[in-house]
């Protein structure tokens, strides 16, 4: 087999870890913030539910100041978090990462204000968790400028290219809408990174490789592939105690990723292929818990199967 160029670890696909090295030269992690940015899929504007897996806030984030004073609220987030990080890693880089609730949603003024309280900690970089159908006009206008100033990383949360199944989710949004924000983004040459979920209700293998072949055709700059956890107190959570949902199994799972793996161009960066739940409202599947058996059960599988990132790309030129 021949060598996998995009890593430093002797992984078979793209890892954050290479291209952080490369574009930042150094370890970087990101602080992450809660810019108290409400949702239009919880706030009534496209829903009042949310998405069926999502818990309203996580209690990870920092409290102790007024949401209306949004810029120290940012900037004391921001500084908390560095401490945190250099404390064991003291020459790594730091990137904002704009992570609850949807971050491209609000007042314009807010925005402006919450991404430049980032900026003016000295951050390495700026990532923005939002959803493809909030990216207006005036947004865009404000993301190009970003980027202009910063390392700017849009994270979209598509989670699956089925319109049947984003109904069963309650996205709010078909693919057509992901893809006019997702071009949009490129227009602006805007690095993006997508997210997708394994193991939607009512989803099979052949659904989840074709989100991977469909997102893979769009080359982006990252793509995050997580794994649908059951947590507590959500619509999913009452599916699962009725008996209608079952979890994939980890060896499911790592086989779906290590296929998905094979139609995603090795430029694409690889940012993440488990999830981080929160694990105290983790229902199932317990055995994601355990991220290096994961890890490490992907990096079998791959070697087992001679595969690696854009193997099915290859095969096919
Ligand atoms: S779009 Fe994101 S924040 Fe909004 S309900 Fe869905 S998962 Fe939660």
């Amino acid at each position: 087999m021949k060598e996998f160029i995009f890593t430093m670890d002797n992984k078979k696909y793209h890892t954050l870890n290479y291209h952080n090295k490369t574009v930042y030269g150094k370890r970087v992690f990101k602080a992450s913030i809660d810019a108290g940015f409400d949702c239009p899929n919880r706030d009534g504007s496209v829903s009042n539910g949310g998405c069926i897996f999502c818990r309203e806030k996580s209690a990870y984030f920092t409290k102790g100041y007024s949401s209306d004073d949004i810029k120290n609220n940012i900037i004391m987030q921001i500084e908390k978090e560095k401490s945190r990080i250099f404390e064991k890693y003291p020459d790594s880089g730091i990137i904002a990462y704009f992570q609850a609730g949807t971050n491209t949603y609000g007042d314009i003024d807010k925005l402006k204000t919450a991404y430049y309280a980032a900026l003016s900690c000295g951050v390495d970089g700026i990532s923005i968790a939002t959803r493809a159908d909030c990216l207006g006009d005036k947004v865009m206008e404000l993301l190009a400028e970003i980027n202009n100033k910063t390392k700017l990383t849009v994270e979209l949360g598509l989670q699956t290219v089925n319109d049947n199944t984003a109904v069963i989710i309650n996205r709010g949004y078909p693919f057509s809408v992901f893809l006019k924000g997702y071009e949009r983004l490129q227009e602006n040459n805007i690095r993006t990174c997508v997210h997708i979920i394994n193991g939607l209700p009512g989803e099979g293998y052949e659904d989840m490789i074709n989100t991977a072949k469909t997102v893979g055709k769009l080359s982006p700059g990252g793509i995050k592939i997580h794994l649908l956890h059951v947590n507590k107190d959500t619509p999913l959570c009452e599916m699962y105690n009725r008996g209608e949902y079952t979890p994939l199994t980890k060896e499911e799972y790592i086989d779906i990723v290590v296929k998905q793996l094979e139609y995603i161009p090795p430029e694409t960066v690889i940012e993440r292929i488990t999830g981080d739940g929160d694990k105290r409202y983790l229902i199932a599947p317990l055995w994601s818990r355990d991220k290096i058996s994961v890890l490490g059960g992907t990096d079998k599988r791959q070697s087992e199967l001679k595969s690696f990132q854009g193997k099915a790309l290859e095969e096919n030129e």
